[in-house]
């Protein structure tokens, strides 16, 4: 489980993360949601030790990870925006963190299959991120962190630049990834259908605070405030 304790963070005099409470259980979906400003890729990154929390404390699994450097976090991360290496092929690219934590071959190539798979990528594999689409390209920055076996996975609109048909497309997928695999995953949106569609847990941000956490259903039926009713377009 991951539990963030009262975290705070600020940048200079501005807090833009103002005292955040959360319990995630292991194998469940929490998606973060909220205006562009809220806090949501701050807050990720911390969880991620790539910021560090002004105050309070991140918890994940039996330790406090607060000095913990993100290499030693066991977590897996698509980026808002992902970096895949220029020189290197898709297949590459996919398997090289593998790689580094000496995955044997067999086990690599049998996760390489069903990820490519997963994703439609098996066409692409020989390629170069130069010569793929921008949602390609996004596709293989997924299948990058999905291939390897987190704690942890955390995304940052992973499905921001592609089209519509895609964007439903692959929203289906990670859907069926996490009901196939049951990983614990933080994902951060402000598209509301992915939020509804793929959370157990539903954690809209206002300004740096949590303005409302539940299931889809309790936060679309039950909304906490007026923000959280016209944010997530409820009937009331
Ligand atoms: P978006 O949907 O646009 O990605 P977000 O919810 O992810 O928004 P954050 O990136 O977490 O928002 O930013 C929250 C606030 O913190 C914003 O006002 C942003 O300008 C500010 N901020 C983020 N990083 C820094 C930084 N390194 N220095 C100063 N301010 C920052
Ligand atoms: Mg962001």
């Amino acid at each position: 489980a991951i539990e963030l304790k009262n975290i705070v963070k600020s940048f200079g005099d501005t807090a833009v993360v103002k005292g955040i409470d959360l319990n995630i259980e292991d194998g469940e979906f929490v998606v973060l949601v909220g205006p562009s400003g809220c806090g949501k890729s701050t807050t990720l990154r911390m969880i991620a030790g790539l910021e560090q929390a002004t105050s309070g404390d991140i918890v994940i699994g039996d330790r406090v990870v607060n000095d913990i450097e993100p290499q030693h976090r066991n977590i897996a991360m698509v980026f808002q925006n992902y970096a895949l290496y220029p020189h290197k092929s898709v297949k590459e690219n996919i398997i090289f963190a593998l790689r580094r934590q000496k995955v044997d071959n067999q086990d690599i190539e049998r996760r390489l299959t069903e990820v490519s798979e997963m994703l439609q990528l098996e066409a692409l594999l020989d390629r170069k991120p130069a010569d793929l689409s921008g949602g390609q390209r996004q596709r293989v920055a997924m299948g990058r962190a999905i291939i390897r076996e987190a704690d942890l996975f955390l995304f940052d609109e992973p499905l921001s630049n592609l089209d519509s048909k895609l964007r439903s497309h692959m929203r289906t997928e990670i859907g069926k990834i996490h009901n196939k695999f049951g990983r614990t995953s933080v994902y951060v949106t402000h598209d509301q259908v992915e939020a509804m569609t793929l959370a157990d847990k539903v954690v809209v941000l206002h300004d740096g605070y949590i303005a409302q956490a539940g299931t889809p259903m309790e936060v679309y039926l039950n909304p906490a405030n007026v923000f959280v009713a016209q944010f997530i377009g409820s009937p009331s």
